[in-house]
């Protein structure tokens, strides 16, 4: 791995922003694809805002452009014919996903890592739509990607061991701090995490606090970096629907359905800080 390695990112979201940017900020080659050409306009702006925001003011001005250049655009798969590894991060679609990995099977080279940044679905079953199951592992960034400080690894029972050990050295490589996971929904982080944004839309709705009062609470009382609401616009409230539903799914009757004002908020079109409006307005 070095810095002719060449990392393909599917889908340039949120997501796929942050990854990008962490990639070449490593010094790796990547390609940015997204099916729509606005996505990529888009995505080219926020790539240059985040390096902006998180990166040391001094690392910034030698290096801003650099990083840049490492970062190409398409929004054709065929541009991936010659990575070393994909990360996929489309929208938490199955559908979506099944289609994707079929398209990607004939594109990507036959010895290069395919991952997905899944949130909630099962790994095992997204491998089931690659043709080789055993390079197929779940890689789960944070959100904001260039600032948490860890990625969960997820392999599957078919998930080789070269590719696991791979991907242990490609996250080390970006500076981030690996937990493995076994591929359970969730994982660890939203196992704990969304549990309690679904709580905290539960007494939101009741009226028990204010928003404000309840992510105070959190900030002040438990020392968390962020109250739990302001966490979900962070994640993306349709995002915390879909894991709450694979939890749900996974362990029936512990609580996780998704609460009906959270739910509201989705079906409204209001999914946190991407469409400038969720608990809060941006
Ligand atoms: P997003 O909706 O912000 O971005 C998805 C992008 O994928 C969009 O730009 C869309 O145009 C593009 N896209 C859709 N179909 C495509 C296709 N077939 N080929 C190429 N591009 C396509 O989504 P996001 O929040 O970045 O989430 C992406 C993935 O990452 C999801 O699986 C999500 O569960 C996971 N994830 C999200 C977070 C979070 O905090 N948002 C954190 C960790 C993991």
């Amino acid at each position: 791995m070095n810095n002719n390695t060449y990392i393909g990112i599917i889908g340039a979201g949120q997501m796929g922003v942050g990854i990008a940017a962490l990639c070449a900020f490593s010094g790796f080659q990547v390609k940015l694809i997204d099916v729509f050409p606005e996505a990529l306009l888009k995505a080219k702006n926020n790539i240059r805002v985040q390096l902006e925001k998180f990166l040391d003011a001094l690392l910034r001005s030698h290096s801003i452009e650099n990083i840049l250049s490492r970062i190409s655009y398409d929004t054709e798969l065929a541009a991936l014919d010659n990575v070393n590894i994909v990360i996929e991060a489309i929208p938490e679609d199955i559908h979506l996903k099944q289609q994707l990995y079929h398209s990607l099977n004939s594109v990507v080279p036959s010895n290069a890592i395919i991952a997905t940044n899944t949130s909630s679905f099962s790994i095992a079953e997204l491998a089931g739509f690659v043709s080789e199951p055993e390079r197929f592992i779940g890689i789960h960034f944070m959100n904001p990607v260039l600032k948490m400080e860890l990625v969960e690894v997820i392999p599957t029972q078919d998930t080789s061991s070269a590719i696991f050990n791979e991907s242990k050295k490609f996250i080390e490589r970006l500076q981030k701090h690996v937990v493995v996971s076994k591929d359970s929904a969730g994982f660890v982080v939203n196992r704990l995490i969304v549990p309690m944004i679904n709580e905290a839309f539960a007494i939101m709705e009741s009226g028990i606090a204010s928003k404000e009062d309840i992510d105070i609470a959190l900030e002040k009382g438990a020392s968390l970096p962020m109250g739990p609401l302001k966490l979900a616009d962070f994640i993306g409230l349709d995002t915390c629907v879909s894991i709450l539903h694979n939890l749900d799914k996974a362990f029936p009757n512990r609580g996780y359905t998704p609460n009906y004002l959270l739910k509201t908020y989705v079906n409204q079109g209001f999914l946190g800080r991407k469409t400038k409006k969720g608990v809060y307005s941006y």
